[in-house]
């Protein structure tokens, strides 16, 4: 049997066969190699890049994905009179914070590129973490709805790698949707996590660990020129995830230009704003790109992120309420459903209609809004719904997120200016007033204020489970 070495940008290495899935892997750490990959820039260039080639050419994907297609009768959901011509771009900036976006009110000048963008919204990400929220991101569904999450009562990203539920395989994503409408699909990401919900979903992917923003875009200009074709492209940019020493450490640079926050004091926030006034810049040129090569009038361009980030707001209210099996608080994400990490930016550019509003979406509407704006008529059900359609202002709409990484189970309900956050194991049923409170800094226990809330979200688990069990039976009864 081979097995193969996969070298993460910690050091770590992954090893794992090709007959195994992917995530079931071992992880070791031999000291020798951490420090060669730390002292020597070429010894890490080759350690990474090598095994992400290895990696990419020997997926059994090629062959599982055509038997999925055949296994899912998709074009039977999809009105035959449906010829969309348009690209289609997927820009996922993992652990991009709404806030920290200048045009939001930020303190620095992070976002001058996407602050320029008009059709743009705040959106609630499906999930903390990476792995429910793109399969979020890419099915329209609701983690418990489209079923890839960590099992478990006590989750712990990354040590229990049997714990990771796949797909539901009813459950379509949006690849396979354009796949099946004719459009060639392109799936980079520099985060593996990114992928592995979709595994079998794309007919294959690259891998590029440790690659920062503008590799990948180069790779999206190869992609998207390809002759008259239709493109698809996903595009997954770890450049905000940590640790970010990274980004200005030995193995890749920020150039000096994007280094004008920096200071005296070097923490963490600052480090976070100079990779995102990079990623800003990035995706400028890549725009710039598509605009002199007449692209961006033939494409939807989204750009969206998985998720937030913790930057220490919520320290003390996590390590006094919550239970966290690393025994660490307030920092990263996945752990908890507090805004600065659920509250992304989701941006609709190229060939898109202006759409002004200060409504609260979610990052389950990407599928649905797409399939809108591509003009394809479908039976398809979708937790979440287009951002373009006509809807009514007044309307309060429940907007979910669930599925945590670390310790117990945290639900968030976000309905108007009320957001309940839920954890059953952790005893904590709390809503914060936003109006009052935007940072939520001050929960509310009061049962009254809380009840309806609670209510509301059990009936709509309890209203999903129903749908899905009604499904499953049409399905098993055709
Ligand atoms: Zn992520």
């Amino acid at each position: 049997m081979t097995f193969l070495l996969q070298f993460s940008r910690r050091g770590d290495i992954f090893i794992f066969a090709p007959t195994m899935s992917s995530h079931n892997r071992a992880r070791i750490q031999p000291g020798w190699i951490r420090k060669l990959i730390s002292r020597s820039n070429v010894a890490s260039l080759l350690a990474t890049r090598l095994p992400s080639l290895y990696y990419y050419y020997t997926r059994k994907d090629k062959q599982l994905f055509p038997s999925r297609i055949r296994s899912v009768d998709l074009s039977s959901f999809i009105d035959p009179s449906s010829h969309p011509n348009l690209n289609v771009i997927i820009i996922t900036v993992d652990s991009l914070r709404n806030a920290n976006l200048s045009c939001t009110g930020y303190f620095r000048q992070t976002t001058p590129f996407l602050d320029s963008m008009n059709v743009r919204f705040k959106a609630i990400s499906a999930s903390p973490w990476t792995y429910p929220s793109v399969a979020s991101l890419l099915t329209g569904l609701y983690p418990h709805n489209h079923g890839a999450l960590l099992h478990g009562l006590v989750k712990n990203i990354g040590t229990d790698l049997d714990s990771y539920a796949p797909l539901r395989s009813h459950v379509v994503s949006l690849p396979e949707i354009l796949h099946v409408l004719g459009y060639r699909i392109h799936f980079h990401t520099a985060i593996e996590m990114a992928y592995l919900p979709l595994r079998s979903r794309v007919i294959a992917h690259q891998y590029s660990p440790i690659e920062p923003a503008e590799t990948l875009s180069r790779s999206l200009k190869r992609c998207i020129q390809r002759g008259d074709e239709r493109q698809f492209v996903y595009l997954h940019l770890a450049d905000l995830h940590s640790p970010l020493k990274i980004w200005h450490g030995t193995i890749l640079k920020i150039p000096n230009d994007y280094k004008e926050f920096f200071g005296r004091d070097e923490n963490w926030q600052t480090m976070y704003d100079n990779a995102l006034r990079y990623v800003d810049a990035a995706i400028e040129r890549l725009f710039d790109y598509l605009s002199d090569s007449r692209l961006l009038d033939r494409t939807v361009v989204v750009i969206t992120g998985d998720h937030g980030e913790e930057l220490g707001e919520h320290a003390e209210l996590e390590s006094a309420h919550f239970y966290d099996p690393r025994g660490s608080y307030g920092s990263g994400h996945g752990h908890n459903v507090f805004r600065e990490i659920i509250e992304v930016p989701l941006i609709f550019a190229g060939a898109v209609p202006a759409k002004v509003t200060d409504s609260l979406v979610s990052t389950v509407d990407v599928v649905p809004t797409v399939l809108d704006l591509i003009q394809v008529s479908h039976r398809f059900h979708f937790d979440g719904r287009s951002v373009f359609a006509n809807t009514d202002p007044k309307e309060l709409r429940p907007l979910l997120c669930e599925a945590c990484g670390y310790g117990y189970e945290k639900k968030a309900l976000v309905v108007g200016h009320h957001k309940l956050i839920y954890s059953k194991e952790d005893g904590i049923e709390w809503v914060f007033n936003l109006n009052k409170d935007p940072l939520e800094r001050c929960p509310i226990t009061d049962p009254q204020v809380t009840s309806p809330l609670l209510d509301m979200l059990q009936l709509i688990l309890r209203e999903d489970e129903r749908r899905r069990i009604r499904e499953a039976i049409r399905r098993t009864t055709v």
